[in-house]
Order: C-alpha cells, then sequence, then structure tokens
C-alpha cells in the first residue's frame, strides 16, 4: 500500500467546515474568551480556532438545563420525549457521512470504523424509542390488607457528560439518547480533542428539537478541559455526574461527586485480555485478537491488551499473530484511504507511553517480535503514525498491568486454567475480556462467578466491539458504571417506592402496635 501521500491539513480543514455546515453548524463562534483550537491528528497540525467555554460559561450552561429540566422536561410525557430521539436518529441516518467524516478528521479513526461509531449512535436511538415505552416500576404484594405497594421511576434532573477522545459521539449518545427519554436535561463536556464533533452532534439534535417542538434547552455542550469539566463535577445541581476516561480521572472526580452526595457513573480504562485454550479454533483467535488489538491503533479502553496463551498453543499463535502484524505494517497510514487499517494515535503523549512501555517491557525481559516503529514521520512530523507491535512477555510485570493506550498486545503462556484465570483478573482494571475455547464446561467456569471479574465477558470473539443492546462497563478500576442498553436506564432515573392504603384501616407494617 502506498502511505506516501497524507491529506492536506487545508482540505481537512474544509472538509470538517462542510460536514459542520451540513449538520446545521454554520458558523463557528470566533475565539475571544478562552480560545481553543481543533486539531487533527492525520497531520498534527491545526485546523482552526474555536472558542472554548469557561467555568463560568458551564455554570450557565447547567442553569439552563435545569430551568428546562423543572419547566418542561421533566413533566414531558416519556413517548412524547421518544419523538426527540426518534427525529434525532433519522438525522443521524441522514447525516452518517458527515459525522463519521467529522471523527476520523479529529479521532483519526479509519473510514469504516467512524461509520461504525455512528450506526452506533443510531442504533442507540432505536433502542431509546423503546425504552421510552417500556421506563417500567414494579408492583409487589403489600403484606397489609387493602395495601398497594409498588416503584415509579422519575426523572432525575441534570446528567452532566464528559467524553473521552477515543469514542467521540458514540458515549454521548449512549448517555443523552437514555437521559432525554429518562425526562433529564444534559450539558456535555467533550474531550477538548474533540470540539467539531461535539458541536455537529449538538446542531442536528438542537435541529431534532426544533423539529418536534421540544425544548432547545433539554442539552448544552460546553468546550474545553479539565477546568471546564470541573465545574460540572463541582456543581451540586449536576445530579449525576457520567464521565469517561482514565482511571486518574476517575479518581479525581468521583470524591468530589461522593462530597456533594450527587451520583457518578464512571466508565474508565480497561487492561482486557483473552485466553487461549488448547482447543481454540486458532482461526478465530487470530482474527478476533488482531481486530481487537490493532483496531483503532489500540485506543479503544476495550482494547485487547493481553494475549493469554496455554502453552501447548503459544508459539503456535503467536507466529500466526505476528505474520497477521507484519501485514497490519503496510496498513499505516490516511484514515480516509479505504487500505488503511490503522490511522494516526490522537497525540505524541499516545506515542511517547507506547516507546516508554515498549522500553520497560523489553526491561522485564519482553520481546519484541514485530511493530513499535514510527511511521510517516518525514511527512508529518506532528502526527504520530506507529506500527501495532506484538511483545513476548515471561511474566505479567508491571507494565503489562497498566493500560499503555496505544498498540501493544503482551503475549504471556500459561499451563493450568487457574493460572490463567489468576493471570487475567490479576491487573487493577476489569472491562473486557474474552476466551477461545471448544471446551464448553471451560467457556462455563469463565463465564461464572470464579471466571473473570470483568464487566464483559465473551466467548470466542474478542475483546472490543460490543454492541448497543447490553449494558456496558466494568469492575474495579474501570469504575463499576453501566452505560447504554439492558436496565442501564435505572442510572437515569430517581426511584420512589409507594404505598397506597385503599382499605379504611391503618395496619402497620410488621405487626407494630400503635394507639
Ligand atoms: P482523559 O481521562 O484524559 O479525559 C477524559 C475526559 O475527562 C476529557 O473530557 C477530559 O477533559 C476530562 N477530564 C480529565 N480530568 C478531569 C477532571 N479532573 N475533572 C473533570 N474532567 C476531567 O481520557 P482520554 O485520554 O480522553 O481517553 C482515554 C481513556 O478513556 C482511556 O483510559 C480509556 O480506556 C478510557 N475510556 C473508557 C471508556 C469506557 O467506557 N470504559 C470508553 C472510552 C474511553
Amino acid at each position: 500500500m502506498d502511505t506516501a501521500a497524507l491529506p492536506d491539513t487545508r482540505d481537512l480543514a474544509e472538509r470538517a467546515r462542510t460536514a459542520l455546515a451540513r449538520c446545521g453548524v454554520e458558523r463557528l463562534r470566533e475565539p475571544v474568551g478562552a480560545a481553543g483550537v481543533a486539531r487533527t491528528p492525520l497531520t498534527g497540525q491545526i485546523l482552526f480556532p474555536v472558542e472554548f467555554d469557561t467555568p463560568a460559561s458551564a455554570e450557565r450552561a447547567v442553569t439552563a438545563a435545569r430551568d428546562t429540566f423543572t419547566t418542561a422536561w421533566r413533566d414531558t410525557p416519556a413517548p412524547v420525549r421518544g419523538r426527540l430521539v426518534h427525529r434525532l436518529g433519522e438525522l443521524l441516518r441522514e447525516h452518517k457521512e458527515d459525522l463519521a467524516a467529522l471523527v476520523t478528521v479529529e479521532a483519526g479513526k479509519i473510514h469504516s470504523e467512524a461509520l461504525g461509531e455512528v450506526q452506533e449512535m443510531i442504533d442507540i436511538c432505536d433502542f431509546a424509542v423503546g425504552l421510552s415505552r417500556q421506563l417500567y416500576g414494579r408492583t409487589m404484594p403489600s403484606e397489609r390488607p387493602g395495601h398497594r405497594l409498588m416503584e415509579t421511576w422519575h426523572p432525575l434532573g441534570v446528567v452532566g457528560v464528559i467524553t473521552a477522545f477515543n469514542f467521540p459521539v458514540a458515549v454521548w449518545s449512549w448517555n443523552t439518547c437514555v437521559a432525554l427519554v429518562c425526562g433529564d436535561t444534559v450539558v456535555w463536556k467533550p474531550s477538548d480533542t474533540t470540539p467539531l464533533t461535539a458541536l455537529a452532534c449538538h446542531g442536528l439534535l438542537m435541529r431534532a428539537a426544533a423539529d418536534v417542538g421540544a425544548p432547545a434547552g433539554v442539552h448544552h455542550v460546553v468546550l474545553g478541559g479539565r477546568e471546564v469539566g470541573e465545574a460540572l463535577v463541582e456543581d451540586d445541581r449536576v445530579a449525576l455526574l457520567s464521565a469517561t476516561g482514565s482511571v486518574a480521572m476517575g479518581q479525581a472526580v468521583a470524591p468530589k461527586v461522593a462530597a456533594r452526595m450527587g451520583r457518578c457513573l464512571l466508565e474508565l480504562g480497561g487492561n482486557n485480555a483473552a485466553v487461549v485454550a488448547p482447543s481454540a479454533d486458532l482461526d478465530l483467535v487470530v482474527r478476533g485478537s488482531v481486530f481487537s488489538a490493532a483496531g483503532t491503533a489500540g485506543q479503544r479502553c476495550t482494547t485487547l491488551r493481553r494475549l493469554i496463551v496455554h502453552e501447548d498453543v503459544v508459539e503456535e499463535v503467536t507466529d500466526k499473530v505476528v505474520d497477521a502484524y507484519k501485514q497490519l505494517r503496510d496498513r499505516v497510514g490516511d484514515p480516509f484511504d479505504e487500505e488503511t487499517l490503522v490511522g494516526p494515535l490522537v497525540s505524541e503523549r499516545g506515542y511517547t507511553a507506547m516507546r516508554d512501555a515498549l522500553s520497560r517491557a523489553e526491561a522485564d525481559g519482553g520481546e519484541v517480535l514485530v511493530g513499535g516503529g514510527r511511521r510517516l514521520e518525514d511527512e508529518a512530523e506532528d502526527a504520530y503514525y506507529v506500527e501495532p507491535a506484538v511483545v513476548r512477555m515471561p511474566a505479567q510485570s508491571e507494565v503489562v498491568r497498566e493500560e499503555t493506550f496505544a498498540p501493544i498486545l503482551y503475549v504471556l503462556s500459561y499451563r493450568t486454567f487457574e493460572e490463567a484465570v489468576e493471570l487475567h483478573n490479576g491487573v487493577p482494571q476489569g472491562l473486557s475480556s474474552s476466551i477461545f475455547t471448544q471446551d464448553q464446561a471451560e467457556a462455563e467456569r469463565f463465564l461464572s462467578a470464579a471466571g473473570s471479574d470483568c464487566g464483559i465477558v465473551n466467548v470466542n470473539i474478542g475483546t472490543s466491539g460490543a454492541e448497543i443492546g447490553g449494558a456496558f462497563g466494568g469492575e474495579k478500576d474501570t469504575g463499576g458504571g453501566r452505560e447504554s442498553g439492558s436496565d442501564s436506564w435505572k442510572a437515569y432515573m430517581r426511584r420512589a417506592t409507594n404505598t397506597v392504603n385503599y382499605g379504611g384501616e391503618l395496619p402497620l407494617a410488621q405487626g407494630v402496635r400503635f394507639l
């Protein structure tokens, strides 16, 4: 593949402006206050300036969101709220290419993955519209005659959504579509790396609101870095703070939200592994692992970072994976090119982290079997294209236990199933996991309470690429939150337990007598 031509930054800026305009963002505000920039990892260059918010303007956004919540949105019937999300889904279908182009320009995702991310938004819209008629509460038998015991789910208030750079649109939609049908209003602080995709999503949602007659105040976007996010963290009118990002970010925000008795939904880093049993179908192992480990240039929270292989097949599996990675080396480059499989890292920070991790792994006795080199440096010195790396490790050392947000796959070997599970669970994070095996009992043991300790546990597929229908999230340092499908909506609502006495007598519970 010819990787010689990277796109020109001016062409990318033009492409971004066109996509923004089509999504309803006609004019970018010139930065007068907090000056921010939109940048592209494809060339590492600045596209154009964008005005960022300040903690004061973020506070004003919370005020407006709170007003809309109390005066209009919480009392709008849920199926009517669903119409807004239904319209958003239609607009996303219409503007799939526009949003995907912005995701590629700002986050560097290859085009098919960017389209997949927008498809995920469409899917969650469909899910949330159905949900708008299914916010079920239970009715329980009362122990008292003439009484009814039930629960009702009510809107929570303002939801603050803080998102990471690597899923700049899907994670917003998981939160926002569900929050909106639940009757909440939203203030979104996207990553400062991806302000344009955020403006485009907001533009489409505002158009949807106008089309269905919903109040514009249901959604606000505030651009900026940590200090703007902190304004949401510290504001006690933000009933739920849903924050996606690194473990360090979660550790900073969780105590602050807890101190004001707010709710937190945390989706933090992963250090995902696949166990490869001797009975595994090795073709599945290679295909599943290579996509999970090298897709999105290793910048997914669910990226496969550790391959734990039985000693009988470890040589064969390693050889096959290394062969596949050798082919990937020629497919690193411009993510708009259909032939490209590995786009750029989003920033120099990811590249430095990758170099450091590889040196530490080597110091721990690891052997870099393929990849690790930088590409296209001569063409774009501020862009960070890398060859995905496979490293054979003698043990699960400290560097392997950390999440390095770059495409490094560590290969470890095991002898007994118990040893595999111990290695698998022996990291601080607990997001996604899988086992490749043809042995049904072994698969069940991995899925059982004594198996994987992760929030996502798969059999015979890789660790990444979850569907929206299930609850998404992880345990331990990953933060314990659940988003997207299943009953994740409950995090966005408050539950009231109601006892109704229709009997005319007043029997007390537990047989208590009084007066
Ligand atoms: P990051 O932690 O640097 O930033 C994430 C977001 O948090 C950004 O919007 C940032 O501005 C904000 N932020 C950072 N510190 C803050 C603070 N103290 N107060 C308020 N806001 C703050 O993460 P990143 O580099 O953008 O993304 C990569 C990380 O995100 C990886 O660790 C990855 O695993 C994780 N991630 C997790 C999930 C998940 O669902 N579990 C999904 C995507 C990404």
